[in-house]
C-alpha cells in the first residue's frame, strides 16, 4: 500500500506546519485561497481535492472555534489578573475588548482552520490510492503556470 508513490507521504509535523501556513498539506503549495475566504477546489500543484467527503470542513469550523477560545480564554485570565490589580476599574473596554475578538478572530483564522483540519485529516487518514490517482490526473490536465 503506497508503496508506488513517487514521493514519501509527509510527516505529521509537515503536514501540520503546511496547514498552519496556508499551505497544501500534501505537497506544501501556497497560493490556495483567491481572497480571504474563497479556497481552490483542488491544490494548484498536486491536485488534491481539499474537501475529501460531504461536510469535510465542518471539522475546520471545530479548529477556528478551539483556536478563538483558547484566546479568548488567556484574555480572560489576563483581566483576571488585571482586575485583581484593580479591583475598582470597570468592566466595559475588556468586555467589549472580547466581543470584538469573538467576532474577529474566527474571521481572521477561517483560512487557516480549513488547511489546518485538512493537514489533521491526512494526518489521521491518509490519502487513498484512488485519490492520488483523481489528484494526479487533475494535476496533469491543468496547464503548468508560468
Ligand atoms: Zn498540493
Amino acid at each position: 500500500m503506497g508503496s508506488d508513490e513517487a514521493t514519501p507521504a509527509p510527516t505529521v509535523g509537515t503536514l501540520l506546519r503546511r496547514g498552519a501556513t496556508k499551505r497544501c498539506p500534501n505537497c506544501g503549495a501556497g497560493h490556495l485561497y483567491r481572497g480571504w475566504f474563497q479556497m481552490a477546489e483542488r491544490c494548484p500543484r498536486c491536485g488534491l481535492r481539499f474537501e475529501r467527503e460531504p461536510g469535510f470542513f465542518t471539522g475546520a469550523y471545530l479548529i477556528n472555534f478551539a483556536i478563538t477560545e483558547g484566546f479568548l480564554f488567556v484574555l480572560l485570565m489576563a483581566f483576571m489578573v488585571w482586575k485583581v490589580q484593580r479591583p475598582d476599574a470597570g468592566i466595559a473596554a475588556p468586555l467589549g475588548i472580547g466581543l470584538v475578538l469573538a467576532v474577529v478572530l474566527p474571521v481572521l483564522f477561517y483560512p487557516f482552520a480549513r488547511t489546518i483540519w485538512s493537514a489533521l485529516d491526512i494526518a489521521m487518514h491518509p490519502i487513498e490510492p484512488d485519490e492520488a490517482a483523481d489528484a494526479a490526473a487533475a494535476s496533469a490536465e491543468r496547464p503548468s503556470p508560468g
